[in-house]
């Protein structure tokens, strides 16, 4: 098995979690990780998952394999002088950013002869740091590459195999497509959700029924709108261009709802809803996407004392663990009167078979 050297910059919730990947699938990988909070670089030596840390580009970041830049963008971009003299020929650069053209440009300017591959695993959650990062976070998921001009074929071919044996599924693109499709189906769709929840905020009753029935439904389409706001400020600023040009997009198909309203045009309405039903059906499920992933299931269960308890017994002695467990009250977009959230899918897997056994309804999706 290959012995990797490898070095991050950053060890939160991506960087974490693709040094516990490269852990457990490279159990000999000699992985260093550079990071500000103490505590983490602690927390990451006492699991095992690191052999080295520090607060500073030092002697360690020598003969790397693989280099991550794993904090935000700019951060990123502050180090990348300071790592010059630690970059070999064999020194594969890259990153985990969400936007590619900023990143691609400064290592560029500062760093023209790095093999930098950019690259971004369609994997994250509303949490941040260390301590949510996982070892199967970026399982599954899709893990775009954006090489830049100084690579060769048979470099990009050696990191599409590394992300391949971390179960990841790699794609390549230019820095200019990863930042239109990541706009349109990450990006934009954040400041939409935000949108959504700030309309409720902003017309809701002094009683605040909105916010009373939004329970449900209305949360889980919204979920997005809960991520961290210093990380989506950052995301909109390197990406202006991009996202504009795709809210204008959006905002044309939200006023042409509205003329088909204003105007009564059921058949339109219509017509447009079949479409658009019709396309999103035929989104490929079962991979990990732009958006982070939920694992969920409904279930049906009689409104009485000891309901839930059951349930979740019935599940811990399968020995399934279980995220989230809730009554939905507002049941306006989904069916089954419990909702529960799993960690994996291998979780929420095993539970629907193990409630089915036992006579439950269970609608997985
Ligand atoms: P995070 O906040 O969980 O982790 C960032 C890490 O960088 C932290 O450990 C922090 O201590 C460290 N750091 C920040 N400033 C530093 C500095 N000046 N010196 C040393 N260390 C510093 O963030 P994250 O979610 O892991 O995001 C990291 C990168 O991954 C970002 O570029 C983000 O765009 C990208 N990304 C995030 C997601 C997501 O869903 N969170 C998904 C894909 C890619």
């Amino acid at each position: 098995m290959e012995k990797f050297k490898i070095a991050f910059i950053g060890l939160g919730l991506i960087g974490g979690s693709i040094a516990m990947r490269i852990r457990k699938k490279f159990p000999d990988a000699e992985i260093v990780a550079l990071n500000r909070s103490d505590a983490t670089l602690k927390s990451a030596l006492a699991d095992g998952i690191i052999n080295n840390g520090t607060h500073e580009i030092d002697d360690s970041f020598r003969n790397c394999d693989y280099i991550f830049l794993s904090a935000p963008v700019d951060t990123n971009i502050s180090f990348l002088e300071k790592l010059k003299p630690f970059l070999t020929e064999k020194t594969i650069l890259t990153d985990a950013g969400s936007v590619k053209g900023k990143i691609h440009k400064a290592v560029n300017d500062i760093l023209p002869d790095a093999h930098f591959i950019g690259g971004h695993p369609m994997a994250g959650s509303e949490k941040s740091g260390y301590a949510n990062a996982n070892d199967h976070l970026i399982e599954n998921a899709y893990y775009i590459l954006t090489p830049s001009d100084n690579v060769t074929d048979d470099e990009v071919e050696n990191y599409k195999a590394f992300v391949t044996k971390l179960d990841s599924i790699p794609l390549v693109l230019s820095p200019k497509d990863h930042d239109y499709v990541t706009a349109a189906v990450s990006h934009m769709p954040h400041i939409v959700a935000y949108s959504l929840v700030q309309t409720v905020m902003e017309t809701d009753s002094p009683e605040e029924y909105m916010k009373m029935i939004a329970a449900g439904g209305f949360k889980d389409i919204t979920r997005i709108a809960s991520s961290d706001a210093t990380m989506w400020e950052q995301i909109c600023l390197e990406n202006p261009e991009n996202i504009r040009i795709l809210i204008d997009e959006f905002m044309q198909r939200m006023r042409r709802f509205d003329d088909f309203i204003k105007d009564a045009n059921g058949s339109e309405l219509h017509k447009s809803f079949d479409e658009i039903k019709n396309y999103r059906n035929s989104i490929r499920d079962g991979r990990k996407g732009a958006l982070p992933k939920i694992y969920d299931l409904h279930c049906d269960i009689i409104d009485e004392a000891g309901a839930i308890a059951t349930i979740a017994t019935i599940l811990s002695t399968q020995g399934i663990s279980m995220k989230n467990i809730g009554i939905i009250h507002n049941r306006t977009y989904e069916q089954g009167a419990l909702h529960i959230e799993f960690y994996d899918e291998a979780s929420k897997s095993k539970a629907s078979q193990t409630l089915s056994r036992h006579g439950y309804t269970v609608f997985p999706d």
